[in-house]
């Protein structure tokens, strides 16, 4: 019997032309590629600026990094998440406050987070989980209120509006993953996209080392008739990193972008005929799925005897993971563990499921096969 895997990246010839025009040009790190695709992605999110990453961690570092916020301020972000979405809280010397999900869609709980913000808070990191859209609307309107920044990790919904706005855009900022098991890969990639053009020259002095090309500090007499003199000038007035995307990179996103909507519709039906599956045997689906708005990237179960199901399912070859051990009981984080009642029990429950696009609907009768027999 065939192993199902649990994600795998769709890839074609088509990606694999485009590294090689890449390789043709010999110039294979920061170059036409990324900004290609910094255009079309943010066409595609229909946001003013994109700024690519080389990873959806450092798109979320840099983005807590480029509001300067002052150290040991309180930053809101999700119990039931990925460690990135908080790192860049840690990395940048601020508390993470975590809040906890509810109990239907598993994503950021506002009734939550209204019990613990106070004049300390200065953002939210809101994460849509699984790819179903946290409350946005209420949100911005309660970050508003408060005065704090947005943050949108979307690293699972990549593709997905709510109330007809792109995910990604409702917030100051929103950050995506093109990891190689996520929605559109790269291999490892990310990106920021962002509507205030204020961010822009942060964020990419921060992408890369901190280097400013375009001012001068030192000298007027750099430039001659508003040119610069010297091409290799640059100065360096704060610390950067070293979060860049390269033109191998992009040259695959470029064309997952293209491929996109194929790739999500392929998916969604398959995502359609789990859901009668499931249905059919009596298991309870992970989110309340709604695919004609929303771009999935968990497919999964609430089952009360979760791990007996996952052997079960491993012993019939197919793959299964738990997404996500909660950033509370992670050594680094339980010491922000307070008031968590719903995260910290349900992901004892949480089952991701095997979905993408190389699976096929028998893939799928033989998932739901052998749930039924552990029914029994
Ligand atoms: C994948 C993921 C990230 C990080 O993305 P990388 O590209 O792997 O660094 C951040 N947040 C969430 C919720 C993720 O699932």
């Amino acid at each position: 019997m065939k192993k199902i895997r649990l994600f795998k990246p769709d890839l074609t010839s088509q990606e694999l032309k485009a590294v090689a025009r890449v390789f043709k040009r010999s110039w294979i790190g920061q170059g036409p590629e990324v900004v290609k695709f910094e255009n079309e992605f943010k066409r595609f999110v229909k946001s003013k600026n994109a700024i690519a990453t080389n990873s959806g961690s450092a798109a979320l570092h840099l983005a807590v990094s480029a509001f300067n916020f002052k150290k040991g301020k309180n930053i809101l972000v999700n119990n039931l998440t990925f460690v990135s979405s908080a790192n860049g809280v840690l990395f940048n010397n601020l508390k993470p406050i975590l809040i906890d999900c509810d109990p239907v869609t598993l994503g950021f709980d506002l009734e939550d987070a209204k019990k613990k913000i106070n004049k300390n808070t200065v953002a939210i990191i809101v994460v849509h989980y699984g790819g179903h859209p946290a409350e946005m609307e209420k949100i911005m309107l309660f970050a508003k209120k408060n005065k704090i920044k947005v943050i949108e990790d979307c690293a699972h919904c990549i593709g997905g509006s709510y109330k007809g706005k792109k995910l990604g855009t409702w917030g100051d900022i929103g950050c995506f993953s093109f990891e190689e098991k996520k929605g559109l890969t790269t291999g490892d990639g990310g990106m920021i996209v962002t509507n205030q053009n204020n961010l822009v020259k942060p964020l990419k002095q921060l992408r890369w080392c901190g280097i400013e090309k375009d001012t001068w500090k030192r000298s007027k007499n750099l430039f001659i008739n508003k040119r610069l003199k010297y091409d290799w000038y640059y100065e360096v007035s704060r610390e950067g990193y070293k979060f860049n995307m390269n033109d191998l990179s992009a040259s695959i996103g470029r064309v997952q972008l293209k491929r996109f909507r194929s790739l999500m519709s392929k998916k969604n039906s398959l995502i359609r005929y789990y859901i009668k599956k499931i249905q059919s045997i009596n298991f309870n689906l992970l989110l309340p799925y709604d695919i004609q708005n929303n771009s999935y990237w968990i497919m999964g179960l609430k089952h009360k005897k979760r791990d007996l199901l996952m052997n079960h399912l491993n012993k019939n070859n197919i793959s299964t993971g738990v997404h996500y051990l909660p950033l509370s009981k992670h050594p680094l984080y339980k010491k922000y563990d307070k008031g968590l009642k719903v995260s910290n029990n349900i992901w004892q429950e949480i089952l991701t499921l095997p979905l993408h696009t190389g699976m096929s609907k028998k893939d799928i009768d033989r998932i739901a096969y052998c749930l039924n027999n552990f029914q029994k």
